[in-house]
């Protein structure tokens, strides 16, 4: 049994990972733009035509703009998404994609993986998150990846699939005195700060020190803000939560990289 997954990036200029099961490839997010995702891909020696479906977790363009630009490359693409976020991104599309609409809190199944969908506060119409539940032959090398971006705050829902994922990605948006000291406007730093907007560092950290008993053995922070965030910050808060869970491996996601971490 095989099993890959690449973060091809995470932050506010695009989203987009692969996971990779048994000659399966299942995409998350495809927030890169044409070139950019070719370009993304070719350093994992993989072509747009190889991806069998594309998980689509809400209509802001970091996490669909490259959707057109796979689909004329590879039109037999499966696109999951919800009926609202489908909608709207149908919307600004001049091709249809192959709609695959799912309901959000559902769990369903793409060929021997099992996907759940997470719903998240975010201001968008339907907002989700992923947690993917890769095939193994045996429970030890069953992987449950958690794509978990874009978050207003921490649900007990989010608590809940925070704390069964193996490999898990988690946003850390912002950090506080950034946010203040940032030239942007006072409605948009209060959007981003909002129950509806993005996770800070600090809620990021609680979110998970405040887990009694949680799995992962990977951790990537993605979705850093490259004006209000830098990684030695994100790094610092995070050995505290090395500290309380020695097993952890913990990847800061730098804003300004393609394909960042691959795992396999
Ligand atoms: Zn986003
Ligand atoms: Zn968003």
């Amino acid at each position: 049994m095989s099993f890959a997954f690449h973060i091809l990036g995470t932050s506010s200029s695009g989203n987009c990972s692969v996971i990779e099961t048994n000659g399966v490839r299942l995409m998350l997010d495809v927030g890169f733009q044409g070139p950019r995702l070719e370009a993304a891909l070719a350093k994992l020696s993989l072509e747009a035509r190889a991806i069998d479906a594309v998980f689509i977790t809400h209509e802001h363009s970091d996490h669909c703009i490259g959707l057109a630009a796979l689909i004329r490359q590879n039109p037999a693409l499966k696109v999951f998404a919800n009926r609202e976020t489908a909608r709207r991104i149908q919307g600004a599309l001049k091709v249809r994609p192959d709609w695959q609409i799912f309901e959000t809190g559902t769990t369903f199944e793409f060929r021997g993986h099992q996907i759940t969908s997470i719903p998240i506060p975010h201001d968008a119409a339907d907002p989700v998150g992923f947690a993917v539940d890769c095939p193994a032959a045996d429970s030890a090398t069953a992987r449950r990846v958690t794509w978990l971006t874009d978050l207003g705050h921490a649900t007990e829902v989010i608590r809940y699939h925070v704390a069964l994922a193996d490999v898990l990605v988690l946003e850390a948006n912002y950090d506080d005195e950034m946010l203040d000291a940032s030239g942007r406007p006072q409605h948009l730093k209060q959007r981003i700060r909002g129950n509806f907007g993005h996770l800070s560092n600090l809620a990021a950290r609680d979110l998970l020190l405040g887990l009694r008993e949680w799995q992962a053995t990977e951790l990537y922070l993605g979705h850093l803000s490259k004006e209000c965030n830098r990684t030695t910050i994100v790094e610092a808060l995070m050995n505290e939560v090395r500290a309380h869970k020695t097993d952890l491996r913990v990847t800061v996601i730098d804003p300004l990289e393609d394909n960042p971490a691959s795992l396999s």
